[in-house]
Parts: C-alpha cells; sequence; structure tokens
C-alpha cells in the first residue's frame, strides 16, 4: 500500500487524532474529517496542514475524492452508505487497530468482552512489564493503539484493549494472543443482532493460526463454544471448573496447567481487588501473561501488587469503620449487580443514579433489597429509580436533591460493618463530563468528610 498518500481519517475522538497524527508524522496528506466541527488543536493542526491536509467537515463526498484510504475511529460504522460509495470507488477502508497492526513489527495481546476490558488489560499490560523488552499498552482503553505502538520494535509486547466497534472491519488483524472475557447484550443500536455483536468479537481471532493462542471464558456459556470458530491453539479458564488444561480456580488459588505442567500463582485472598468478576478477569490475564512469556512469579508479583483500575469498585477511604468505595464506572445495572455480589456481607450503603438509561432496573433492585442496608438516590433517574426500588420491597431510601447531600446523607447514617458504595447504574451526563469526574469529585466529597 505504498502508493497511499493521500488519508482521510474519520472521526476526530482519540483514535482519529491519534491515527492522524501518526499519519502525518509518516508524510502523508491527512484530511481528518468529524461531522462536528472539531475546535483545532494547534500541534495537531499544523503537522495536517504542514502536508496539505487539516481538520475537514460538511461536505464528505468531497473529502473522499481526494483520498486513496479512510481510517475510522471505532465511533463510526463501516457500512455508512458513503463509506460503500468510497469503497467502489477504490478506497480502501480500514479501522484505526488495522493501521496500528500494519505499523507494529511485535507481539500483541489483544483483549475483548463485553465487561472486563479495561481491567484485565491494565493487568496484563502492568505484567508485560516484566518481560526484557519494550512494552505498552493501547486500544478502548483511552490511547489510540496506532499511537502507542510507535517506537516499539519487533520483540516488543503490547497488550490492546479492543472493543467490537474496533474489531468490526478486521482484515488482516492478528494478535499472538487474543482473549474473550464474556458476551452479554450490548451496544445493540449498532451492532443490531446479538450475532452481529457476537461475529465483531471473533474478529478477535478471525486471522490465527495454530502458532497463535485463543483464550476463551469457559464459564461463559456462548464464548465457550467459540472454540469451533478459531484456527488458533485454545485455552480455556475457570472459576468453577478445574479444567484438564487451562487457567483455573481450586479452593481459591489460581492454577494454569499446560503442557502436564501445573503452576500456582496465587490465593484469591491475597489479591487487592475482588468480586468474581474480578477473579475471572485475574484468571484471563493469566493466561495471557503466560502465552507471553511472563514467569509465574512475575505474574504473583505483579497481581499481589494491583490496586484494580480508578473507579471499578475503588477503595477510597475509611472513616469511623466504614469503607467507601467509588465505582463510577457502573453506568449499567448489570455493572452494579457484579459490585454489589463484590460485597458478600451486604450491610451496603449504595449510592446510585444519575443520567437514566431507562433499561429495566427490577433484577438490579431485587438484589439492592437484599444486599444494601439503605439506598441514597440523586440524579435525573431518581424518581424512576425510587419507584422501581419500592416495588422490588426496598424500605429505606433516601432521594438527594445534590450529589454532595448524597455523600451527606451516606456519612451520617453509615456505622461500621457497614460500606458505603457509589455504584450509580447510570451514566454521568446530568452532572459531569464523565464517569471519571464523577468519580474524583465523589472521591474528594469523601476526603473532605468529617474534616
Ligand atoms: P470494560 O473496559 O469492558 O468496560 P472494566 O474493566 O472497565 O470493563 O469494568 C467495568 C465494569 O464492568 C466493572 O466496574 C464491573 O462492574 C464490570 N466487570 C468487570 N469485569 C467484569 C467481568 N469479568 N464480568 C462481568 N462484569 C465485569
Amino acid at each position: 500500500m505504498s502508493e497511499i498518500q493521500n488519508v482521510m481519517v474519520f472521526g476526530a475522538g482519540i483514535s482519529g487524532k491519534g491515527a492522524a497524527m501518526e499519519l502525518a508524522e509518516q508524510g502523508k496528506t491527512v484530511f481528518l474529517y468529524d461531522d462536528t466541527p472539531k475546535k483545532p488543536e494547534t500541534e495537531l493542526e499544523e503537522m495536517l496542514t504542514r502536508y496539505g491536509g487539516g481538520f475537514a467537515s460538511g461536505n464528505i463526498a468531497e473529502v473522499l475524492d481526494k483520498v486513496q484510504q479512510v481510517i475510522l475511529s471505532p465511533a463510526v460504522p463501516g457500512n455508512l452508505p458513503v463509506l460503500q460509495k468510497a469503497r467502489e470507488n477504490g478506497v480502501e477502508v480500514i479501522g484505526e487497530i488495522e493501521l496500528a497492526w500494519r505499523n507494529y513489527a511485535g507481539h500483541m495481546v489483544a483483549i475483548t468482552g463485553t465487561n472486563g476490558k479495561t481491567t484485565t488489560t491494565t493487568l496484563v499490560g502492568e505484567m508485560l512489564k516484566t518481560l526484557p523488552v519494550k512494552t505498552a499498552v493501547g486500544g478502548n482503553i483511552g490511547l489510540a493503539l496506532s499511537r502507542e505502538v510507535k517506537g516499539l520494535d519487533k520483540n516488543s509486547w503490547v497488550a490492546a484493549e479492543v472493543s467490537s466497534y474496533q474489531l468490526e472491519g478486521v482484515k488482516d488483524f492478528c494478535p499472538d494472543v487474543a482473549a474473550i472475557l464474556n458476551l452479554t447484550p450490548d451496544h445493540m443500536e449498532r451492532h443490531k443482532t446479538m450475532e452481529e455483536y457476537a461475529r465483531c468479537k471473533r474478529n478477535i481471532f478471525v486471522n490465527q493460526k495454530a502458532k497463535q493462542i485463543t483464550i476463551l471464558n469457559y464459564d461463559d456459556p456462548e464464548v465457550r463454544t467459540w472454540g469451533k470458530y478459531s484456527k488458533g491453539t485454545l485455552c480455556y479458564f475457570s472459576r468453577k471448573a478445574v479444567l484438564p488444561e487451562g487457567v483455573y480456580m481450586k479452593d481459591g488459588s489460581f492454577f494454569i496447567k499446560w503442557k502436564n505442567s501445573v503452576k500456582e500463582i496465587c490465593h484469591k485472598d491475597e489479591l487487592q481487588i475482588f468480586g468474581a468478576h474480578n477473579e475471572e478477569n485475574v484468571l484471563a490475564a493469566i493466561a495471557c501473561g503466560f502465552f507471553a512469556g511472563v514467569t509465574p512469579e512475575k505474574m504473583r508479583e505483579t497481581l499481589l501488587g494491583f490496586k484494580g483500575v480508578e473507579h471499578r469498585i475503588e477503595y477510597v477511604k475509611t472513616i469511623n469503620g466504614v469503607p467507601y468505595y467509588n465505582d463510577s464506572k457502573a453506568t449499567n445495572t448489570d455493572s452494579v449487580i457484579k459490585a454489589l455480589e463484590a460485597f458478600p456481607g451486604g450491610h451496603i450503603i449504595l449510592l446510585a443514579g444519575g443520567h437514566d438509561k431507562m433499561t429495566p432496573l427490577e433484577p438490579m433492585m431485587n438484589l439492592v433489597k437484599e444486599k444494601t442496608d439503605l439506598l441514597i438516590l440523586l440524579g435525573e433517574a431518581r424518581e424512576r429509580f425510587y419507584q422501581a426500588a419500592r416495588l422490588a420491597g426496598v424500605e429505606n431510601i433516601i432521594v438527594a436533591d445534590t450529589f454532595k447531600d448524597a455523600v451527606d446523607a451516606a456519612y451520617a447514617h453509615a456505622r461500621a460493618p457497614q460500606i458505603v458504595l457509589l455504584s450509580p447504574a447510570c451514566s454521568s451526563f446530568d452532572m459531569f463530563h464523565d464517569m471519571g469526574e464523577r468519580g474524583r469529585y465523589f472521591k474528594k466529597l469523601v476526603h473532605e468528610l468529617g474534616k
């Protein structure tokens, strides 16, 4: 593809900007197109204009007429009519991770799944750092993969978090190790059917051969059956079954058994992260680390030191014997269920609410009734959540006017052995820029409590 000189990058988000910068540094003429004009960023804009490109918005057909290749940001579906037409005119359309793949000569672990991607990828990234080679982390985690692979070499290892959107149009992408964590309904507005969503996820291993590794969750009834689609070497992981080969848990310890050698990595009580969902993430990470050549000792060290990822059941502080946890990342009811289940002792004071996604609340509220001593509702969703909680038989409910009122109410009521958990089941857009800002605000308020 050396004849490609003019490229359109479609979508000016993190991946798009990264790809545009990368291509411009390679001396290409890059048009960074977005439906909504973006505020110019000096450094990037200077780079783009230096080679005859720039930011573009408005008439997309005009831009497409000028280019030989289109790089898609994850948010842009590959089947838009305007892209179909471009393909007919001989324009190559690829995703941003495909661009990264083509520019990278080293090794890669890629991780996908409906939930747990960031946690597992972060963990694998930490394990990879123990190898005596250059390493990086990138992808859906918030770092453009096409940028992060820069400066690496053929011995390097990269941990890539990849979403179904990014996997939609895979061509040559073929990671050495590909892991699929789980599959539950999500993103139907884009993929339309579960089958299409599943197909995108399976693209993570679609190009693999026997020398590459496909890691699958044995406990996920759907993902378990996908071995038949992969030509890679299969490795399963399970919390529930002691597998004849693979990564599994036995009496609370994590084991890897491969080619008749068994290694114990660590016990779950030695970890700083907890919950069944995190045990699955740890199993997957062990499998990934193992096939990247990380030693069991280094995996153990990494696991024991791993504090989890910010905003995912993140421990904040203990006040008057009551620990406070920030789970701002729980933007849907499934995540809240996972969080509530992660505290087997119950006695939870739950802060929930935010921008309402209007999804069914019954399963979550049934668990709220079982696990919580007090439910504090906030944000736009609070009225609907209140009705649903009452219907499920939740008795202790406070409806707070502001976010700060909600935290103050938690503090006023909390007594050991209770725990306070922010796990909103909502997006944050009613009050915050994103879930990160919400989580940081929560932590700030908690740190100010009792002063
Ligand atoms: P992702 O990057 O796929 O969104 P994260 O690692 O950021 O996943 O975790 C987001 C939320 O998803 C967590 O707060 C937790 O509630 C839930 N979660 C994490 N890992 C798993 C898992 N293995 N299975 C199910 N749910 C999970």
